[in-house]
């Protein structure tokens, strides 16, 4: 089977789908890997890097002419990848609900479409989970941020020309990014409290040495949440939330916020009356901006001032860090090739009744076939 690694054209993406570690286990299970010239250029990664994994390295039009599998990060158009064999597999990230006119695409082309982050939320999938990888790598990332533009330090110092207090950290949010964020601002000497809707997650705050900051008497989300997820809490619950959140905030220096309802807008957890009480100089950084973010005022993609607060609206943290990055995404991808791999055919073969299968299939035979896209 001929596999297709493109260079990313979207704006911005820095990310790459293969490295040659990946190149060469795919070259393993008897796939010729042909990567697209430049493709690693942001990841740090040289043709010749590819070219000593295994991999030919090429032009566009040369590595897709007759894949039948490629390997993408940010969705290319259906468009973009002509020549590629008929009934070729696209695999990505590939923003289903907001490309409802690319996934119509793809299913005209005869494309059979994967989008990698409807991967479900199962064990047996956890290491195929690109939504976890970079959500890990955007937790980090967001602390550094805030450190770095917080005017200053994280730890307590104690030096001679006198003490310096540490900062205070409040995490909103606690799934794979916010569990990340709180061990980041940890390790930099940050004073740790978290607050998620998920009763679940009092227990992880408080074994990475944070303080949980939680509704008590009101009924949140008991245990892990539908399918791991949060949903939406009542108004009560709200409510009290936005108190305790009150009293809670005005003490502290840098908030990272990373609150998501999957199928739904981000709640709304901090308000710019809230925002004003924060002491100026504070940071907060929302991870959820792109999907309307958890603060009033927060502009994604932006860094905005208000009353004295620095409010940075996070968008793809992950590919600021695009070695890391790749490296995690690309191993996802050939975790989820790899369990699907059927040696005597040399290539994935993918049962329609296999709920990742489900998850992650956009379009077969022409047609757009995801029940989410029903
Ligand atoms: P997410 O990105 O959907 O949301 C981030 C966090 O925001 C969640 O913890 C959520 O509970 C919280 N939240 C939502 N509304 C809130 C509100 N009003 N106030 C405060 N917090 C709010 O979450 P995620 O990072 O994708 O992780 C969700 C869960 O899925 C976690 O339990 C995680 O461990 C689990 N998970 C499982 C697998 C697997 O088994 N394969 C993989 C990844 C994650």
């Amino acid at each position: 089977m001929k596999v297709a690694v493109l260079a990313e054209t979207a704006p911005g993406e820095t990310r790459v789908a293969a490295i040659p570690e990946t190149v060469k286990k795919l070259t393993g299970l008897g796939a010729s890997v042909a990567v697209e010239t430049g493709a690693g250029r942001f990841a740090g990664i040289s043709d010749q890097d590819y070219a000593d994994a295994g991999a030919s390295v090429a032009g566009r039009s040369d590595v897709l002419s007759g894949a039948e599998l490629v390997l993408a990060v940010s969705g290319p158009e259906a468009g973009d990848l002509a020549g590629a064999a008929p009934n070729a597999l696209l695999v990505g990230i590939l923003d289903p609900f907001r490309r409802r006119d690319a996934v119509n695409a793809y299913a005209s082309a005869g494309i059979e479409a994967l989008a990698m982050e409807w991967m479900p939320r199962i064990t047996r999938a956890q290491s195929m989970d690109v939504l976890s990888s970079q959500s890990n790598l955007a937790g980090y990332k967001a602390v550094i941020d805030a450190a770095s533009a917080y005017g200053r330090a994280f730890p307590m110092m104690m030096t001679a020309a006198g003490t310096v207090s540490p900062a205070r950290a409040f995490i909103m949010g606690v799934g794979v990014a916010g569990l990340q964020a709180i061990a980041t601002a940890r390790r930099l000497g940050a004073q740790v409290s978290a607050t998620d809707v998920r009763s679940a997650t009092k227990e992880q705050i408080q074994s990475l040495g944070a303080k949980p900051i939680f509704v008590e008497g009101v009924a949140g989300i008991e245990g892990e949440g539908q399918g791991g997820y949060a949903g939406e809490t009542s108004e009560e619950y709200r409510k009290a939330q936005s108190e305790l959140v009150s009293t809670h905030l005005a003490k502290q220096d840098i908030v990272i916020t990373t609150a998501l309802i999957p199928g739904k807008p981000a709640p709304r957890l901090i308000s710019d009356e809230q925002v004003s009480t924060m002491r100026p100089g504070s940071v907060i950084v929302d991870l959820a901006a792109e999907a309307g973010g958890n603060v009033e005022g927060c502009v994604a993609g932006e860094q905005v001032v208000r009353h004295g607060v620095t409010i940075i609206g996070a968008t793809n943290l992950s590919r600021s860090l695009p070695a890391d990055a790749s490296a995690l995404y690309s191993r996802n991808l050939f975790n989820f090739l790899s369990a699907f791999w059927d040696k005597e055919q040399g290539r994935p073969v993918f049962p329609d009744e296999d709920e990742i299968v489900r998850g992650v299939r956009l379009t077969r035979g022409g047609s757009v076939v995801s029940e989410r896209l029903a």
